[in-house]
């Protein structure tokens, strides 16, 4: 079976570029039983679609790879491509957008977009050679060739909607290298030291996290593995391995509140639970501030810069990306074509882009898949 263009992968990029491609010109090939299955249960349910900030700052990539697709297609052209199809998102947290009521909102607009192309699902892709200027695609279940391939497959997380590391096999046998992947905006395991943090699970609290050079800011949420919640998940994202730093009191003052006769646990803005538990691993006691002696508050005001080393992560099963990926340096930043291997396109998360919290992954995945709307549209008769 010939086809125009075949796209691996029914997520977030596939169904952005075979909307845009005129009707009849694109194969999509999904695995899953349905498209988009990750848009389906993004943002909690509601998709943060994008940011009002919008940036090669926002993600862990090469600034010169990201910025010029990031530009040719930016938030607000998304936002105004949406509202031709009658999506207007709406701001959360002053800066995010996310559908109204439901992600199925943006899902219903690309089922439909899609129509006009073949979609083939429950079918997975195995191996992808290529012979003359065809690719063949061999899936589970027949051969496809075609003159063009976009793998928008994806990374490793969430493996039970999906996720398999073909995007990466298929960049390496065309002679790509693949940048080591991790598990991503996700929480953290603890160690014996901070065992204590699975005792305070369900307790949260706004805090700001130092990873290397990085502040990571919101709230944290301690959960019976360990620390999940914004503030965390942001910080995955830098983490390798070694010391984050947590403050967990970056808008309280010190100052004036010597003679408070108020208990430490009444007077510092934390749920009480977690002050009690940071106070017994101080071994400090709880007490009227006023009684306090300042090698004991020395003690206390580690609460500002908590540092530990996180055992490791809650690993791909729940994290929201995979960093790492195809290397950027053998991909045209303008086009998403391979520079090894013409006709090969790479798109979305597959690559190695990672966006912070905030709907920056989204906005990569339809940002890469515009540039390469723009460089195939040229190419198809
Ligand atoms: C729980 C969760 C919540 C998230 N929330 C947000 C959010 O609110 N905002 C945001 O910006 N980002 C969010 N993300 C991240 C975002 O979903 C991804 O970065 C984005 O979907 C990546 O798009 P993509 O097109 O590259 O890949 P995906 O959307 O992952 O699509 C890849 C597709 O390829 C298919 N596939 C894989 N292997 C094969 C194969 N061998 N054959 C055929 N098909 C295959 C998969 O089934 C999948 O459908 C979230 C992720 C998760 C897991």
């Amino acid at each position: 079976m010939n086809n125009d263009i075949i796209i691996i992968g029914g997520g977030a990029s596939a169904l952005m570029l075979a909307s845009l491609l005129p009707k009849n010109t694109v194969c999509i090939i999904e695995s899953n039983p349905k498209i988009a299955a990750k848009l389906l249960i993004s943002g909690g349910g509601k998709c943060n679609i994008t940011n009002t900030q919008m940036g090669a700052e926002y993600f862990l990539a090469d600034a010169h790879f990201v910025q010029p697709a990031l530009r040719a297609f930016d938030e607000n052209a998304l936002l105004t491509w949406l509202e031709r199809q009658r999506l207007t998102p709406v701001l959360r947290k002053e800066t995010q957008y996310f559908c109204k009521n439901s992600a199925k909102e943006l899902v219903d607009i690309f089922s439909k977009e899609v129509k006009k192309q073949k979609v083939l699902l429950d079918e997975k892709v195995v191996t992808v050679s290529k012979r003359d200027d065809f690719f063949s695609v061999q899936t589970d279940k027949r051969t496809l060739t075609s003159k063009y391939v976009v793998v928008a497959s994806g990374g490793l997380s969430f493996p039970r909607i999906g996720a398999s590391a073909i995007g990466y096999e298929i960049a390496q046998g065309f002679g790509h290298s693949i940048v080591k992947t991790a598990p991503a905006l996700v929480g953290f395991t603890v160690q014996k030291e901070q065992f204590f943090f699975k005792e305070l699970s369900g307790a949260s609290s706004d805090v700001k996290m130092t990873v290397g050079c990085t502040v990571c800011e919101g709230s944290l949420l301690f959960t019976h593995k360990g620390l999940s919640g914004p503030a965390v998940l942001d910080a995955s994202l830098y983490w390798e391995k070694g010391i984050v730093e947590i403050d967990f009191l970056p808008s309280f003052s010190w100052k004036g509140i010597e003679g408070s006769k108020k208990q430490i646990s009444s007077l510092l803005p934390l749920a009480k639970r977690i002050t009690k538990a940071f106070l017994v691993q101080l071994e400090l006691e709880d007490k009227p501030f006023y009684q306090i002696t300042s090698a004991e508050l020395d003690k206390l005001q580690l609460l500002n810069h908590y540092t530990f080393a996180p055992a490791g992560t809650f690993g791909y099963t729940k994290a929201e990306v995979t960093k790492g990926g195809v290397s950027t340096d053998e991909v045209d930043a303008t086009t998403m074509m391979s520079k090894k291997e013409e006709g090969l396109y790479f798109l979305g998360e597959v690559l190695d882009v990672t966006g912070r919290l905030g709907g920056y992954n989204f906005q990569w995945a339809f940002s890469s898949a515009y540039s390469c709307f723009k460089n195939l549209r040229g190419k198809i008769v």
